[in-house]
């Protein structure tokens, strides 16, 4: 029997039954009332998710790299130079995209796996000024969550903008617009709100908007100027046909995910993370990256010795239908990642780590069974008493 896949991937996330009916119902007409409701909705509650009261949102109908293009081309110009803390394959596809638009790239380089550190990119800044620092919040390749907040403030001090790629950590940790004093913020709209793949987003600071005042890089399709335009009309409009449907289901997305509210959010990836954690280290597997206690949106994890990484993944994936991600870059082959943010719950978690066992042990892996799964259901019950879900016997 053919079932769908089991996604355990950091990105595209299982999609809620809500958001995929939400999806699949009539089209609302992209320009009128109906439509204009649905941006107010959707844009209203990003908002609240950037954490900001001051800066524009915009939405588009692209992937998230389309979304950091945009970024690219809105704020800075041919010949500006930029700066880019490099430690893994998010934060180099900032330096393909600048190098792309002719911008000057500066690198701090780190070995993959590594926080960048804000004493580094202070010194870098204060030896070469630049127009803007690129950062990447959760650098998905290594399952790093990068300290923004600090990073961003000596960016700023140096008078240099601040543009964020939070694709997977907006709604996943925790990303404070306004009081980081971020510039530029990037989200899209299948990773941790879990709708479908289609839309990217972004939040735009004032000082975002004066440099776009003087930027004289080309664009059309992503031109900013565009979309605020429209989306000031008295019914809220994309300035072309959007992806309607997606952006039914991420309204949809949306309203489940605010159910719990941003710190139940919050809560629940920093529990599952921690599940997977406990789950692949009592298989006496390592972890891979540093500050692994904040890294709640993708778990980098070490094959054993011996056993290629890219076979774990496809053998969980042509064994279980279990969709985990293989190593990129130079991890290719050594590390496989599972993702733990958007629509999950404990027992998807379990699922997963059950798969693992048994994969590796198909693998000839020495797995005493049920180990992960235990792990996990330890991390489930200390959260539970700790958010008082009693366990007495009736
Ligand atoms: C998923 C992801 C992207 C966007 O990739 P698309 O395939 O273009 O949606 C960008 N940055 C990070 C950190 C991501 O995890």
């Amino acid at each position: 029997m053919n079932r769908p896949e089991i996604l355990l991937a950091p990105g595209p996330t299982p999609i809620p039954p809500e958001v995929l009916l939400a999806q699949g119902s009539p089209l609302v007409y992209h320009r009128g009332p109906g439509f204009g409701a649905l941006m107010r909705q959707v844009t209203e509650r990003l908002k609240q998710l950037y954490r900001t009261d001051r800066a524009d949102v915009l939405l588009m109908t692209s992937s998230g790299t389309g979304g950091l293009e945009s970024a690219i081309q809105n704020v800075l110009s041919p010949g500006d130079e930029v700066l880019v803390p490099l430690a893994g394959y998010f934060s180099e596809r900032w330096t393909k995209l600048a190098e792309a638009h002719r911008l000057v790239v500066r690198t701090i380089e780190y070995e993959w796996g590594r926080r960048v550190d804000s004493a580094d990119v202070a010194a870098a800044l204060a030896e070469t000024p630049v127009k803007a620092v690129l950062l990447t919040h959760s650098e998905t390749s290594t399952g790093v969550i990068q300290p923004v907040r600090e990073l961003a403030r000596v960016a700023r001090d140096a008078g240099a903008l601040v543009i964020v790629d939070v694709v997977s950590s907006l709604g996943a940790v925790p990303f404070a617009f306004d009081e980081w004093g971020v510039d530029v913020a990037v989200g899209g709209s299948q990773k941790a709100l879990s709708a479908s793949p289609g839309l990217a987003f972004v939040a735009i600071s004032e000082r975002a908007w004066q440099a776009h005042e003087r930027s004289t890089m080309s664009r059309f399709y992503f031109d900013w100027s565009a979309y605020k335009r429209y989306a000031e009309l008295p019914h809220p409009e994309n300035p072309w046909t959007p992806a309607i449907s997606v952006m039914q289901g991420l309204a949809a997305a949306l309203e489940l995910y605010f159910e719990d509210g941003v710190d139940g959010a919050m809560r629940r990836h920093q529990m599952l993370s921690g599940a997977v954690k406990e789950g692949v280290q009592a298989l006496g597997l390592d972890l891979f990256g540093e500050g692994l206690d904040d890294n709640w949106t993708v778990t980098a994890i070490r094959a054993p010795e011996g056993i290629d990484a890219d076979t774990i993944s496809d053998r969980i994936r042509s064994d279980f239908g279990v969709v985990i991600a293989p190593g990129q870059g130079p991890l290719r082959g050594k590390v496989f990642r599972i993702g733990h943010f958007g629509y999950y719950s404990e027992l998807d978690i379990v699922r997963g780590l059950a798969a693992l066992e048994m994969t590796l042990e198909r693998l000839g892996y020495p797995v005493k069974r049920g180990a992960a799964v235990a792990a996990a259901e330890g991390v489930f019950q200390e959260h539970a008493s700790r958010d008082g879900v009693g366990t007495e016997r009736g």
